[in-house]
């Protein structure tokens, strides 16, 4: 069990959060950065302070509220971005300042305006301020993979001597193949100076659709940090998933051979959280996290599946957290199969929301017999909704979700016990016999595929376009 650590920087809250449609609010991110914790990624980058208050008080609430991960600010290489970076991050147990600035002579020469001399000083000069408040300093060339590889050996050799700990390399524009990053990462290896002191990070985007498959190509090469994001969401096409980072690793030891400290078995709660909060569906077919990456329709699969699930099954579908359908809620389930029921489907409950919900439950239980998971979440989305509209008394359930956030997704067992192609059941469903899934007349589960969610009203980042490029 000697294998290298890989670690696993989570950007949902920042990169994520800039894609179109998945702004969130304070509250919200909040109530990822909790769950991003509990999943265990190493870092959290909370978001960008100087882009915004509301980024400003998230990065500063995350710093008070979640002490085990390292918690990273986002800042331009400028002494003000810095210095809000720095004081949003005062509270934290393990910040880190995250500083960035374009390389490539493409973005030298037409968004920023500087030349590469330039540019050398002024990533310097942001790294050493950094570094001279906070211990830990990250630094990205934007756009590395368009830049000059010489130069982008001199600036992450000038950053490294200025103090920068982890250089990461960001694929900004998803351009790159994975050989080709690979190369990269191996050249910096080879030629910079101090290279071996620091973390090297991959930070790959989407856009052909190779940005877990560089990131990995990364690790193999040396780098030993990974940006990802849940659901792989982000700028375009999104970022390196970071489910199907974690998931390559744990499936495929004798290819990497590397360790994350991340619980798989919380992913889906995790996916499933994000999908609920920014309303933005996983899609269905999505690796690890959507309804059908476990679902054996074709009859010769189920057939296999019957027999013996390893025929056509890599991993179970337990083992990243999703709900085990055979373990049927009824009258006689106690609190605690209801909590952890809850907890899988992405709902944590303090005691006196628990003890509603369980209210609730044990009548309906009473009714139907059997409660599926659809079922839960009607019952869930009454009780938050209850909550949110008594406003005598706000909860702390209505802040978690506030009153717009009433579509759930479903995962895929309420979608089949809604009365759904029973076929399309994953292979727990299958090997407990197709029955159980013909079960009640449940709520129709509308919300799935995001057919008609409301986008969310507020981007606050909206009168900030300078802000929405990154690394
Ligand atoms: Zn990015």
């Amino acid at each position: 069990m000697d294998r290298p650590r890989v670690t696993i920087f989570d950007t949902t809250l920042r990169d994520g959060e800039q894609s179109p449609g998945c702004s969130m609010n304070v509250q919200e991110k909040l109530r990822l950065a909790h769950q991003l914790d509990r999943l265990g990624v190493d870092v959290i980058e909370a978001g960008f302070p100087i882009a915004s208050d509301g980024d400003f008080e998230a990065v500063q609430g995350i710093s008070a509220a979640v002490r085990r991960p390292i918690i990273a600010g986002l800042a331009r290489a400028c002494t003000g971005d810095v210095d809000r970076a720095w004081q949003a991050l005062q509270g934290a147990a393990h910040p880190r300042i995250h500083v960035f600035l374009a390389t490539s002579d493409i973005h030298l020469k037409y968004k920023l305006r500087i030349t590469r001399e330039q540019c050398l000083e002024q990533a310097r000069d942001a790294v050493r301020h950094a570094k001279s408040l906070c211990a830990d300093v990250e630094f990205s060339p934007e756009d590395a993979t368009r830049t000059d590889v010489a130069f982008l050996c001199q600036v992450v050799e000038a950053v490294i001597a200025a103090g920068a700990t982890t250089v990461n390399i960001p694929d900004t524009v998803g351009y790159s193949m994975p050989e080709e990053y690979g190369q990269l990462i191996r050249t910096l290896r080879e030629k910079v100076a101090g290279i071996d002191k620091v973390t090297i990070s991959t930070h790959c985007h989407n856009d052909l659709g190779l940005a877990v498959a560089n990131s990995l190509a990364g690790v193999q090469q040396g780098a030993r940090q990974v940006e990802c994001t849940i659901n792989g969401i982000g700028e375009r096409a999104g970022n390196a998933a970071l489910e199907e980072i974690v998931m390559a690793m744990r499936v495929r030891p004798d290819r990497y051979a590397y360790e994350a400290g991340v619980a798989s078995e919380h992913l889906f709660a995790s996916s499933q959280i994000l999908a609920e909060i920014t309303r933005v569906p996983v899609q269905p077919n999505k690796a690890i996290t959507g309804r059908n990456a476990f679902a054996h329709e074709a009859g010769i699969h189920q057939d296999g599946m019957l027999k013996n699930p390893l025929t056509y099954e890599i991993m179970t579908p337990q083992s990243v957290g999703v709900p085990d359908s055979r373990l049927v809620l009824g009258k006689h389930s106690g609190r605690h199969a209801l909590a952890l029921r809850c907890e899988q489907l992405g709902h944590q409950f303090e005691r006196r929301e628990l003890d509603e919900v369980y209210r609730r439950f044990v009548v309906l239980a009473d009714r139907i017999k059997k409660v599926q998971d659809s079922h839960l979440l009607e019952l869930i989305q009454d009780v938050v909704k209850g909550n949110a509209s008594n406003s005598d008394a706000p909860s702390s359930e209505s802040k978690k979700f506030p009153p717009a956030a009433v579509a759930l997704p479903l995962p895929r067992s309420a979608v089949a016990a809604a009365g759904a192609n029973a076929n399309e059941s994953h292979p727990a469903q299958v090997s407990a016999g197709a029955g159980q899934a013909q079960a009640q007349p449940g709520p129709a589960p509308t919300n799935w595929f995001g057919g008609g969610v409301p986008a969310p009203i507020a981007d606050h980042h909206g009168d900030q376009e300078d802000y929405l490029w990154g690394v």
